[in-house]
């Protein structure tokens, strides 16, 4: 599947607030929110008010942006969060939460989500034990998620390992750092989902 391979930094900045799409880098002063907290482009530091349907799209863009997710897969999301049952919005929230690489994030196994997607596409992830590639994987309720055994000898792993000793893992999900392997202890609710997204405005936006 396609993926955003742009300026990274820009899409914050297009937002008005931080992604946290680069790792570390979004800690340091280093951040272009930081340094240039106004939108890219010529007229970037320029005050616009947006129209009803200017706030609709920037919250489905902040969601695309924050997931990875490029639009043809993001509305195929949305076409599913409608078949559901529930609240659309929650749906859309809840697919987007339970692809691999987002769990794989989530549970601290990568500093972003773009590099848990990475991880996960070199074949350094397993799903019950059976070795997944695909990124937007969708995680199921007790799927148990692991860095493969021939992976957690990498310098990389050893250190996320290290790293993730006292980290806090959101409450659907429990790990174990001491053999990379996470669990999924239930499905997110609306509450475990800590972006800040209004999905509201995004099921709005594509009812029209
Ligand atoms: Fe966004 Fe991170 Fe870049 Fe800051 S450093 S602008 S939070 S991606």
């Amino acid at each position: 599947m396609a993926r955003y391979t742009g300026p990274v930094c820009r899409l914050c900045r297009r937002e008005g607030m931080k992604l946290y799409l680069k790792g570390e880098r979004c800690y340091t002063p280093k951040c272009a929110i930081d340094r240039r907290g106004y939108a890219p482009g010529q007229h970037g530091q320029m005050k616009r008010k947006l129209s009803e349907y200017g706030l609709q799209l920037r919250e489905k863009q902040k969601a695309k942006r924050i997931y990875g997710v490029l639009e043809r897969q993001f509305k195929i999301y949305f076409e599913e969060a409608i078949r559901r049952k529930g609240v659309t919005g929650e749906n859309l929230l809840r697919l987007l939460e339970c692809r691999l690489d987002n769990v794989v994030y989530r549970l601290g196994f990568a500093k972003s989500r773009a590099q848990a997607r990475q991880i996960v596409r070199h074949g350094h992830i397993e799903v019950n034990g059976r070795k997944v590639t695909i990124p937007s994987y969708q995680v199921r309720e007790k799927d148990v998620i692991a860095v493969r055994e021939k992976s957690r000898s990498l310098d990389f792993f050893k250190e996320m390992a290290e790293a993730g000793k006292g980290r806090i893992v959101p409450e659907w999900l429990s790990v174990n750092y001491d053999t990379l392997t996470g669990e999924v202890v239930r499905m997110p609710n609306r509450e475990d989902i800590d972006v800040p997204i209004q999905e509201h405005l995004i099921v709005e936006l594509y009812s029209k």
